[in-house]
């Protein structure tokens, strides 16, 4: 087995293991590529062939343990629908093509249509699936080309947070390692049911627990992560930064803040304390429906623990109001100087593997790698001079959403997406449909015919993560190394190999051999990467100027920010986009399902999940259901302003009255959803749209 020749590596490396017997069998070191946590596991590979998931003992996220997906990501390896070769779109369905053929149709495609009509007619989606490696590129290739135009899937899920975050402390990431939590004596979980979507971090919670802590779990369901609550508080979908500002203005009101913190660490304390005067307990009983009493209670636990710590997922981030929801949360961290010391801090659960490396390498229009500001005249000079080009975009560009309202005005002409399936992830599906149906050329390159894929002129086969070499980062900030373990079928590629070598088709220079080359390249212009140039068994934390020295904990002196200091920012609630009226008398909200994952174009093609769940559920609450002589099991249809959609029915007492739950693991869940969006972090509403349930007659 050959060793990568990324920084560090060296044959002293262990987990990279070639066993040299008869069946050549040998066991890869790898990363999940499934949720942000970023558990370890062995590949046992047999004649080129994954046979077998080990998971790692020693392995300081999972400790041995791994959850359903984990398991089941071996599934995708061999599967038989992989994409295997380049494909065009013809008349008569798909032709074959050679790469040759397939990078030329592409560089010819966006060459023409950049010429004409300007490089902001095209658009690029970069994968939060990729490497940091490939990531890194996609935006280099994006920007070189002159276009700004470059994001990926973090704008629907945790735009808002790095959004947020960086307004509130200067910093866009977690702030305390997740097995920090077992240091925590109050737990407060916000939007985030983490037993079914992030199940490690379980084990930290029950360690907590364990050792006295409370467990205080916000969410409108009573989801397996409510069960491990000592506090459940069921608030109504889209209340959250009603609850958080309740809760704030309790602990200013009863002195229960951290005066010596916030003197120290933190400005704009009046402006905050003016903004809640009419958010009194009474008021956000009101708009949460739950009791003052318990939110006061919920609010002391917070304040008063010596070290409390606050875990946030897509209930808060995937609002109109996403990102007031993540500085509500900011806000009453620092009221409580609950940040900084082990314990504490700010855990916002990040879904796919490398969300944050995505963001970390400019995966996001708003910036270049390393957070760096495209409006800062440094950036581009900086830039400009290590790749070579004169015309970066100084500017930031669309959004992924506002691609697609580019696209149907008819202003941007060309995208290639990598890794993403928007029809399935995006609102509004129909209009979402419909933009890319207004495209002049769409690419698409994935490991899967998607949803998305289907409608493209091009389709190139990636190969998946057991097949590339390169790096993730965790939602922990943690960078860790994944090793090719597999060939990749047919002639699928590297998105790093597709990539670079379309760049050169193009003409950019792009002088990159492998991801160790790209990876030097990394530590040398993203700051906070710099010293990780030895990522050691378990990798490294980022920020990292010097090697071997970072921080696990954040924020412990003071914020990355001008002066140093956190600033409170006024977090102004607002009501959902939609309440529910005469026409639309529930509310529809999403979430994800343990066995699932995203959009699901994976998940929806794995067997052992499927054998699990392989239908849309349409959880509804046991009144409800009567009203609508509804039973479990029933085929029911669910309406919205949007569209319409089936499923069926799951009667469960876990869900209150008035709200219906669906996983947005299948296709029609987002022919409900609108595109209302967050006018900051452009995040959109997917969790708060009046709807109706009607059974299937
Ligand atoms: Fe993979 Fe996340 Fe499950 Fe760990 S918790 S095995 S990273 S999906």
């Amino acid at each position: 087995m050959r060793l990568p020749g990324l920084p560090g590596a060296t044959a002293a490396v262990p987990e990279v293991m070639s066993v040299s017997d008869e069946s050549d069998r040998s066991m890869v070191a790898t990363i999940c590529p499934y949720c942000a946590c970023g558990c370890g596991f062995y590949l046992e590979v047999e004649r080129g062939q994954a046979r077998r998931i080990i998971p790692r003992s020693d392995h300081p996220v999972n400790q041995g343990a791994l959850c359903p997906k984990g398991w089941a990501s071996l599934e995708m390896i061999h599967h038989p629908e992989r994409l295997k070769w380049p494909l065009r779109r013809t008349a008569d369905g798909w032709e074959r093509l050679s790469w040759q053929q397939a990078l030329q149709i592409l560089a010819d495609n966006l060459r023409r249509i950049g010429d004409t009509r300007g490089p902001d007619a095209l658009g690029f989606l970069s994968s939060t699936k990729c490497t940091n490696e490939e990531n890194y590129l996609i935006q280099k290739l994006a920007r070189t080309m002159g276009c700004a135009n470059v994001d990926s899937c973090a704008r629907l899920c945790h735009a808002s947070t790095v959004v947020g975050l960086r307004r509130s402390m200067g910093s866009c990431s977690v702030t305390n390692p997740l097995s920090d939590l077992a240091n925590s004596r109050c737990i407060l979980v916000i939007g985030s049911n983490f037993a079914e979507n992030h199940p490690i971090l379980a084990r930290w919670v029950l360690q907590a627990k364990e050792a006295g802590a409370t467990l205080i779990v916000a969410d409108p369901r009573r989801t397996p992560t409510a069960w491990l609550a000592d506090q459940h508080l069921p608030l109504r979908p889209g209340t959250d930064v009603a609850l958080l500002n309740g809760m704030v203005r309790h602990i200013l009101d009863q002195g229960l803040h951290d005066r010596d913190f916030v003197q120290r660490r933190t400005t704009g304390l009046e402006q905050l304390r003016s903004s809640l005067a009419d958010f009194s307990l009474a008021r956000a009983e009101r708009i949460t429906g739950v009791s003052a009493g318990e939110l006061a209670r919920a609010a002391r636990a917070y304040a008063s623990s010596p070290a409390s710590a606050v875990v946030y997922g897509m209930g808060v981030t995937q609002h109109a109001s996403g990102t007031a929801g993540v500085e509500a949360v900011a806000n009453l961290a620092l009221l409580c100087g609950q940040l900084g010391r082990p314990g504490t801090g700010i855990l916002p659960m990040r879904g796919q593997n490398n969300v944050q490396g995505a963001c970390d390498m400019g995966a996001m229009t708003e910036f270049y790698p390393g957070y760096r500001l495209p409006e800062d005249p440094r950036t581009v000079q900086v830039f400009g001079a290590a790749w070579g080009s004169t015309c970066l975009p100084a500017r930031k560009g669309l959004t992924s959403m506002e691609m697609m309202d580019a696209a149907l005005f008819g202003t941007l002409k060309a995208m290639y997406i990598v890794g993403e399936d928007p029809i399935c992830s995006h609102p509004d599906q129909s209009r979402t449909r419909q933009a890319l149906q207004s495209l002049d050329f769409l690419a698409v390159q994935d490991i899967f015919m998607t949803e998305t894929a289907e409608m493209a002129d091009l389709v190139l086969p990636a190969a998946c993560w057991a097949e590339k070499e390169g790096t993730f980062t965790s939602a922990e900030r943690r960078v860790q190394r994944i090793y090719r373990a597999t060939d990749p079928p047919g002639e699928a590629r590297e998105d790093l190999w597709i990539v670079s070598n379309l760049a050169r088709t193009l003409g950019l220079n792009f002088p990159y051999t492998d991801a160790s080359s790209v990876f030097q390249e990394i530590c040398r212009r993203v700051t906070i990467y710099k010293g990780l140039v030895d990522l050691g068994d378990f990798g490294g934390f980022w920020p990292c100027l010097e090697p071997g020295k970072w921080n696990e904990i954040l924020h412990q002196d003071c914020f990355p920010t001008e002066g140093g200091l956190a600033r409170f920012l006024p977090a102004t609630y607002c009501p959902s986009t939609q309440e529910p009226g005469a026409d639309y008398p529930l509310l529809l909200t999403t979430g994800r399902k343990v066995c699932h994952f995203n959009s699901g174009s994976i998940t929806r093609r794995t067997p052992s999940l499927l054998a699990i769940s392989d239908h849309l559920v349409v959880e509804m609450n046991p009144e409800d259901a009567a009203v609508l002589e509804i039973v479990e099991g029933d085929r029911v249809w669910v309406k919205t302003v949007q569209g319409s959609a089936s499923g069926y029915a799951h009667v469960s007492g876990s869900i209150p009255a008035g709200v219906v739950f669906m996983p947005f693991h299948f296709p029609a869940t987002n022919r409900l959803t609108g595109d209302a969006r967050d006018p900051i972090s452009h995040i959109p509403e997917l969790k708060a749209w009046a709807c109706q349930v009607k059974k299937e007659v």
